[in-house]
């Protein structure tokens, strides 16, 4: 999961990272009384939106006063950057600039360590610097073990030239490995790190990128994913450990599978078959009854939904549980006009016998190909 810049800056700030807060708007009329209550001009108004470059898209803009503030706010607001609608922006101070470098840490899947990439070349895309100056990137693999020592800092500050820096980068180097560490991160980014006019260092945008698998752990991040999310069925589905993901907004097939490469797979075979899949849910693994009888609730609020598509290969997934679950759900009501079924695996005898109980036509199918044949079969009833 990829954090915004302003929620970057809240981790910042909470591993003490020479960092500002500021405000967030997403209207302009929260511009209006954020503006009122800024004191100190001149402030930075910044897009919020996950993509590099915003500065150059004009999506970082200087405000010397209340009424720039919010003229440049409502303009910025008014962005599509890289094809992201810019829904918020961050105030912060400005700081004055006497020289912008760059600082990550990144999980690096060929060392399998954490490696801290620095340049004292920044603020620009890292991968220009590379691409023309790969002598001045230095990279050091971090022993997890012992983490950040000062020779570390040392080593980075003379070899770029800056030793007067080696203090402060070592507390900055000392700080983000923590953050990096403690928040399960893949990613932790400060570009640019500046040397600020009265020469202490400042983060001036931070890109982080966490482990979705480490999400359980941290309550913070799943309010930022929830509060980024405006389909009521994607969160819906989040409460019971479900992803929902819409697919094609003309389409009326609705498949419920356990895994993504089945979804996948399915929505494949169907728009092959000429057909179009609305929305997805996978179901993850050992879905009880209780939890496949919201999924089908849940697939069924589209009322586009002409058909219903569950396509199960049972490991941990029992087929009795999977058939328990429909069964419930549509004594409850919840029935879609056509409804094809494909139970395969664990308790494949038991499912299949369960389902045949469900009061409504259902097609079974004997396997994915099998399924797709009858989803065309019924589509066309
Ligand atoms: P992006 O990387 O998306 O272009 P940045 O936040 O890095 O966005 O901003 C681009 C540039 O704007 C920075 O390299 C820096 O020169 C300037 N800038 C960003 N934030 C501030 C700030 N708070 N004060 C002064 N200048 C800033
Ligand atoms: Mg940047």
């Amino acid at each position: 999961m990829k954090l915004l810049e302003y929620q970057a800056h809240v981790l910042f700030e909470e591993y003490g990272l020479p960092s500002s807060s500021g405000d967030v708007a997403s209207s302009v009329a929260e511009l209006a009384s954020i503006s009122a209550g800024i004191s100190t001009f001149p402030v930075v108004v910044k897009a919020q939106v996950q993509t590099g470059g915003r500065g150059k898209a004009g999506g970082v803009q200087l405000a010397a006063n209340a009424e720039e503030l919010k003229s440049k706010g409502e303009t910025i607001l008014g962005l599509t950057i890289k094809d992201l609608k810019v829904e918020k922006v961050f105030i912060t101070p400005a700081v004055e600039i006497a020289k912008e470098m760059y600082l990550s840490i990144i999980m690096d899947r060929k060392t399998k360590c954490p490696v801290l990439i620095f340049s004292a070349e920044g603020g620009i895309d890292i991968n220009d610097i590379a691409d023309r100056h790969p002598e001045k990137i230095v990279k050091l693999e971090i022993m997890p073990d012992q983490g950040i020592q000062s020779y570390h800092a040392k080593y980075i500050a003379d070899y770029s030239g800056i030793p007067e820096l080696a203090g402060q980068i070592e507390d900055v180097l000392k700080k983000l490995y923590t953050l990096f560490s403690e928040k399960n991160c893949m990613l932790a980014e400060i570009n640019p790190l500046v040397v600020k006019k009265d020469g202490n260092l400042a983060c001036l945008d931070g890109k982080i990128d966490v482990d979705d698998s480490s999400l359980f752990k941290h309550e913070q991040f799943r309010v930022w994913r929830d509060e980024g999310e405006t389909n009521p069925l994607i969160l819906e589905a989040r409460e019971f450990r479900f992803t929902y993901i819409p697919v094609e907004d003309a389409g009326n097939i609705a498949v419920i599978s356990n895994g993504s490469g089945m979804l996948m797979s399915s929505i494949d075979l169907i728009s092959a078959a000429g057909h179009s899949v609305c929305s997805v849910l996978d179901l993850g693994g050992g879905a009880t009854a209780e939890r496949i009888k919201e999924a089908v609730r849940i697939m069924l609020k589209n009322p586009k939904v002409k058909l219903l598509f569950i396509n199960i290969f049972g490991g941990i997934t029992r087929c009795d549980e999977v058939a328990r679950g429909v069964l419930e759900a549509t004594q409850d009501g919840h029935t879609p006009e056509q409804f094809v079924l494909r139970l395969e695996g664990t308790n494949k005898a038991e499912g299949i016998e369960i389902a045949s109980g469900i009061d409504i036509p259902v097609a079974f199918a004997d396997d994915l190909v099998d399924g797709v044949a009858k989803i065309d079969e019924r589509m066309k009833a």
